[in-house]
């Protein structure tokens, strides 16, 4: 980002709006027009038109409390598309990273791992001999994280006094201090510093956290963004990075390859969006009068129905929390319908309340608080289709993982879900697997 940074800067021509918060898309019969947005240092509701458009918004891994993501990890892009009649895909597929520290959720690295460490068990056990004999520690990412969570189910993982979580042990004492020190420098300065442990000393505790979504804004295979199950694509808007779901990572990414996707498609996307700008006409610049309604309504929604309300008791803060703990507990590793249902209905139940929301802070200048309200909505509305998602999917594959329905079914779901905004509440559809040189098979390890 520094180097992209750096040389953005060298173009006179290229404005950046730090500090600007979207809060809508703005789309006319199918054809990106702008957004809207609020200028954080002044609270200024802007209205920016554009030719063409990128989402590149990131993922939503604060919809999950245990988390490795960014607090501003919140899944906006999805929710801008969504709303603005773009359908997302697969998104009961978040990526649980089987070691983050706990309690504080910071990412242990799989190349701890790698570099040869061991998990343990209360008993001392490097229980994934049980699980995966012959990759053992190096097992893919859901497996090892279903391992771990077992482990804790039965009653052989630890409990941390603080927050409550079952964890289990990462060991790298026997890799020695010097090899620590020059393969993992980072992994134990952030042990000592957060926790005061010392890997070279004593065992780190780990368990699974939310770390990547693999759904995401529905694009073809040049990021473009389509508007159907039929492939009608939106002429001037690309979506790239975690924001978009080429479908290179299906149920289950690995490792690395979600910073080549943002290089792959953040070039493909960036010479498509320009190419398409500097041929279009001004006239699509035009502020009409739809534009002008839409944004108007959009106004209304951030100042009046939020941030001027007289009157709301509802503590946005606790609804998140509520929102994450439900999410932590029944859409997490292991997934089952009473659990999902439960869930759906807890989300369900906190959207209600969330129109009643008081924002204490009723400033312009900076005000966290209502962009904390704005990006809550945004997180519920991701909580409810990640959820209805996974209940609707009554097999496994991947990350997503039924304990009613353990098996991989390619009969009935080796397809893609499409999420379509309908007022009456998530609309699912299905589109096919694209398969070409390599033919679905069972995993063994
Ligand atoms: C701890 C950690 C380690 C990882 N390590 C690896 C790795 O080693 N290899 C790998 O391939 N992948 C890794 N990943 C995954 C990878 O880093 C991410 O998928 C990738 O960085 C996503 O990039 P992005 O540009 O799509 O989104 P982001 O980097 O999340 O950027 C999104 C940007 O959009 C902004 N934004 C969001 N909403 C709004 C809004 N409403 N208005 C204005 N701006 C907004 C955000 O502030 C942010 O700046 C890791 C992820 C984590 C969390």
């Amino acid at each position: 980002l520094s180097t992209l940074y750096d040389n953005v800067l060298r173009f006179d021509n290229v404005e950046i709006m730090h500090e600007h918060f979207v809060t809508s898309l703005i789309m006319d019969n199918g054809v990106f027009k702008g957004v809207t947005a609020i200028d954080l240092r002044t609270g200024e509701f802007k209205v920016i038109l554009a030719k063409a458009g990128i989402i590149a918004t990131g993922g939503n891994g604060r919809v999950y409390k245990f988390t490795t993501m960014a607090w501003s990890s919140t899944g906006d892009g999805y929710s801008l598309a969504y709303r603005a009649g773009i359908p997302l895909k697969d998104m009961e597929f978040p990526q649980f990273h089987p070691t983050a520290l706990v309690p504080n959720g910071i990412l242990i690295t799989e190349g701890a791992r790698g570099e040869g460490g061991y998990l343990l068990n209360k008993e001392g056990e490097r229980f994934m001999k049980n699980y995966a004999p012959s990759r053992m520690e190096l097992a893919p990412r859901d497996i090892v994280s279903r391992s771990i969570i077992t482990e804790c189910l039965q009653g052989r993982g630890f409990v941390d006094e603080e927050s409550g979580l079952c964890y289990v042990l990462l060991d790298l004492r026997h890799l020695g201090e010097d090899r620590i020190n020059t393969r993992l420098p980072m992994i134990r300065e952030i042990a000592i510093k957060t926790l005061g442990i010392d890997p070279v000393e004593e065992p780190i505790p780990v368990r699974p956290a939310m770390h990547y979504m693999m759904g995401g804004i529905h694009v073809d295979l040049y990021g473009q963004v389509m508007l159907d199950e039929d492939k009608t694509r939106v002429p001037n808007l690309w979506a790239a990075g975690e924001a978009a779901n080429v479908s290179v990572h299906g149920a289950n990414r690995l490792g690395s390859n979600s910073l080549s996707e943002c290089l792959v498609w953040g070039r493909l996307t960036g010479a498509a969006a320009a190419k398409y700008a500097m041929n279009a006409p001004d006239t699509m610049l035009e502020y009409t009068g739809d534009i002008e309604t839409k944004v108007s309504r959009e106004e209304s929604r951030v100042f009046d129905k939020l941030l001027h309300k007289e009157v709301g008791a509802e503590n946005p803060y606790a609804i998140k929390d509520e929102m994450n703990r439900t999410m932590d507990t029944y859409v997490y590793v292991f997934r089952d319908k009473s659990g999902l249902e439960e869930a759906y209905s807890t989300i369900k139940r906190l959207r209600d309340r969330f129109p009643n929301v008081r924002i204490e802070d009723k400033g312009r200048y900076y005000n966290t608080n209502l962009r904390d309200v704005l990006e809550l909505d945004f997180l519920l509305e991701q909580a409810e289709l990640i959820t209805i998602g996974a209940l609707t999917r009554t097999e496994s594959r991947g990350a997503h993982y039924r304990l009613d329905y353990p098996k991989r079914d390619d009969v009935n779901w080796l397809k893609h879900t499409l999420y379509f905004y309908t007022a009456e509440g998530p609309r699912l559809s299905y589109v096919p697997v694209r398969i070409t040189r390599w033919k679905p098979e069972e995993r063994k390890y």
